[in-house]
């Protein structure tokens, strides 16, 4: 088979965002190629019960995102297992490289690459990082039965995460800079109730600490934000929740972002800096960075890239 593949859509990226644009582009018969990316079906595939994704009152994330594959791939869409490594935006049809060593190229490509997990930066957090430091909860809880476990952030996935790890954990500490979560109310709630869950407000992580062999957690130090006092936590687990940045290395030369590496669209469109590539879901969104967003998105960017493609036709 030839290592180069020709589409009229390129869609990057197999969230929310990709797999919905694949089932529009699909219907508008432009035989769409969706690349899958390092992490196939994206960040719902690293969290349990999804309940506000309309028509599910409560679904498994990994469940909702094999659906939508297979929506996909119903309407016709070609999905592929493999990473893109540079996209060439000089160039019509545009190129991408693939990991796997292919060339596609594309007259028009809907971006989707959605999130990654933040990292505090901390040299502690990065040596101990798969060794008792991890920033999912579905993916390592389980190795912490019966221990006691730090979460820290204050958002929906740090409350979320506190509260998954509950199954697994003896006690779980949630650790935030502030004394108000920004997380929705019906899951600050569940914390509340939560008796096995403390949280610690007003600290931030200072330091992870433990064994060098074999490397492995026995605790933190964390920084009170406004007395600067240190206090100790033994943990086995520390999971970092504060926050998603843009996965937007690909085209962040090429295209305009805003705030922090977001890319920038026109209002109201999929529409990029670059006439032909389009950006859909949390690549492009700071603010809401939700699953239906994200695929109310996806639908936009491929009729956007339909109508793309009929005026240079
Ligand atoms: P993502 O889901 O981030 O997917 C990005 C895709 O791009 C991945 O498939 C990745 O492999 C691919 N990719 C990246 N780089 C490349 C590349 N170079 N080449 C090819 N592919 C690439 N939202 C809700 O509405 N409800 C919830 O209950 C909910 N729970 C969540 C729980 C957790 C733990 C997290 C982290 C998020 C949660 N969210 C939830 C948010 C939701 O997951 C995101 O808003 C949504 O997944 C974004 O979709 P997306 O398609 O933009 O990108
Ligand atoms: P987020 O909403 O941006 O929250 C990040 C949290 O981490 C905030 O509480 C923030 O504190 C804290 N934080 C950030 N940087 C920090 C630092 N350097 N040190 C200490 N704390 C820090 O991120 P998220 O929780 O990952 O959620 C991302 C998006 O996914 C959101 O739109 C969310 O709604 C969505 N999501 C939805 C669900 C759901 O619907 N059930 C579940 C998970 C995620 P401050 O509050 O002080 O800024």
């Amino acid at each position: 088979m030839s290592d180069t593949r020709h589409t009229k859509v390129l869609i990057i990226g197999s969230g929310p965002a990709g797999y919905t644009a694949g089932v529009y582009a699909s219907r508008a018969m432009l035989e769409p190629i969706l690349v899958q990316g390092i992490e196939p079906g994206g960040q719902l595939t690293t969290t349990t019960e999804v309940e506000n994704y309309p028509g599910f009152t409560e679904v498994q994330g990994p469940d909702l995102m094999i659906k939508m594959q297979e929506h996909a791939q119903a309407m016709g869409c070609e999905i592929i297992g493999d990473i893109i490594t540079s996209l060439d935006t000089t160039q019509r049809p545009f190129v991408a490289k693939g990991d796997s060593g292919k060339t596609y190229t594309a007259d028009a490509v809907i971006l989707a690459t959605g999130a990654r997990a933040k990292w505090l930066g901390l040299e502690s957090e990065d040596k101990f990082k798969g060794f008792g430091v991890s920033a999912c909860a579905t993916c390592d809880g389980f190795f912490y039965r019966g221990q006691e476990i730090v979460v820290i952030g204050g958002g929906n996935t740090a409350v979320e995460e506190a509260l998954f790890l509950t199954n697994f954990a003896s006690k779980v500490t949630l650790v935030h800079r502030r004394d108000e979560l920004r997380a929705e109310k019906i899951l600050q709630d569940r914390l509340m109730k939560n008796e096995k869950i403390e949280t610690l407000w007003f600290h931030e992580l200072e330091e992870v600490y433990g064994s060098d062999s074999p490397l492995g957690v026995e605790g933190i130090k964390v920084k009170h934000t406004t007395t600067g006092e240190i206090r100790d936590i033994p943990a086995k687990g520390v999971f970092v929740a504060i926050g998603h940045a843009p996965a937007s290395e690909l085209v962040a030369d090429v295209l305009e972002t805003h705030n922090g590496g977001y890319i920038k669209v026109t209002p109201g469109t999929t529409e990029t800096s670059i006439p032909g590539i389009f950006a859909a879901g949390d690549l492009t969104d700071h603010k809401y960075r939700q699953a239906v967003t994200s695929a109310g998105m996806g639908c936009m960017a491929a009729l956007d890239a339909e109508r793309f493609l009929a005026t240079q036709e």
